[in-house]
C-alpha cells in the first residue's frame, strides 16, 4: 500500500514532461502495482551504432526490461483502445503506439506503470512522455515513409522509436549526454539502430541534415527558435512545438512554413519541461 502511494506521488510530481494540460485527456489515476523483471529479462549493451561518431558516453549495460510478453502486449493494446485511438485518426500512428515496447523504455522499477497514460521518470530529472500526447504530436506531424523528421529532447527514445515507425529518416538530438546513451543501447536493441541521436543543444536543430519535412520539440522554450524555422522545408515543412514560460502551461503550436510565411496555428495546453540551453 505504501509502495502504491509512493508510485503515484511520483508519478503526479512528474507530469511535467508531456503531458496534456487541457483538454485533459482521461486519465485512469491508477497507476499498475510495480513489478520486478527477473534479472535475466535486463539487457547488456550492444556495440555502438556504427553510424555514430560518439559525442555521449555509451554505457555497457541499462536498466531496462527487452523482454516482450503477452501480458506486456495486452496492456499495450488496451492503453491504445481507451486512450490513443479515441484521440487519433492515423492507422499509422495508431498502428506504431501499438507496435513499440514503451515498457522497454522505462526503468525496471516502472514496468508496470508503462502502460497507464502518465509521463513516468526515466532519471536525470527527465521523463518519457505520456503516450497519448506523443500520439496526437505524432500526427500532427503528418509523416510520409521517407519524410525526414527532426525530434528536439530524445530522453527516453520512445518518441524516437514511434517517429522510426513511420518512416527510416529520424534524427534526434538530446542535451544530456548520458540520456543520448541509454536512448542509444535502447534503440539499437529493439531494432531501431537507423534512427540517429546526438547530443547538441536542439535549439540550433541539426543543421547538416537539414532541411526537414517535420520538427518536433518534446522540451519548451518561451519563444520559438529561429533556426528550427530556418531548418523545416519551405515547401510545406511542419514544426510541432510547445511554447511558454517555464513550470508553467505552455501551448503546443503547429507551424508550417511555406517559403518564407510561417502559419501558426494553436492545438492544445501542455507541460513540457523547458527546453535548456548550452551554457556560454
Ligand atoms: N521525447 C521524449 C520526452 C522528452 S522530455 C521521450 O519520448 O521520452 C524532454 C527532453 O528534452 C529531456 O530529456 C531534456 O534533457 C531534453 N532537452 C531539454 N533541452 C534541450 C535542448 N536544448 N536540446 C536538446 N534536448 C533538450
Amino acid at each position: 500500500m505504501k509502495l502504491l502511494a509512493v508510485v503515484i506521488a511520483l508519478v503526479l510530481a512528474t507530469a511535467g514532461c508531456g503531458s496534456a494540460a487541457s483538454p485533459s485527456p482521461r486519465q485512469d489515476g491508477s497507476p499498475v502495482p510495480v513489478t520486478r523483471p527477473t534479472p535475466a529479462a535486463t539487457g547488456d549493451a550492444p556495440m555502438p551504432s556504427p553510424s555514430e561518431t560518439s559525442s555521449f558516453p555509451i554505457p555497457s549495460s541499462v536498466d531496462r526490461d527487452f523482454a516482450d510478453s503477452d501480458e506486456m502486449r495486452r496492456q499495450r493494446d488496451q492503453l491504445v483502445d481507451s486512450y490513443i485511438a479515441p484521440r487519433v485518426t492515423d492507422a499509422r500512428v495508431i498502428a506504431a503506439m501499438r507496435a513499440v515496447p514503451r515498457h522497454s523504455f522505462v526503468p525496471t522499477q516502472w514496468l508496470g506503470a508503462a502502460y497507464s497514460d502518465h509521463p513516468l521518470p526515466i532519471g536525470h530529472g527527465q521523463t518519457i512522455s505520456q503516450p497519448s500526447l506523443v500520439a496526437m504530436m505524432t500526427e500532427l506531424l503528418r509523416l510520409d515513409e521517407g519524410d525526414r523528421v527532426l525530434e528536439i529532447g530524445t530522453s527516453s527514445g520512445y518518441q524516437a522509436a514511434i517517429l522510426g515507425e513511420l518512416t527510416p529518416e529520424v534524427y534526434s538530438v538530446e542535451i544530456i549526454p548520458e540520456l543520448a546513451g541509454i536512448a542509444r543501447v535502447v534503440l539499437d536493441r529493439l531494432g531501431y539502430g537507423d534512427v540517429r541521436i546526438d547530443r547538441r543543444d536542439g535549439y540550433f536543430g541539426w543543421e547538416e541534415h537539414a532541411p526537414y519535412d517535420a520538427i518536433i520539440v518534446t522540451a519548451a522554450p518561451d519563444h520559438l527558435p529561429a533556426p528550427l524555422v530556418a531548418q523545416l522545408d519551405p515547401d510545406g515543412g511542419r514544426l510541432v512545438i510547445p511554447i511558454g514560460p517555464v513550470g508553467d502551461v505552455q501551448v503546443l503550436w503547429l507551424v508550417t512554413r511555406r517559403g518564407d510565411e510561417v502559419a501558426m496555428e494553436r492545438v492544445l495546453e501542455v507541460r513540457f519541461v523547458p527546453l535548456t540551453r548550452e551554457e556560454g
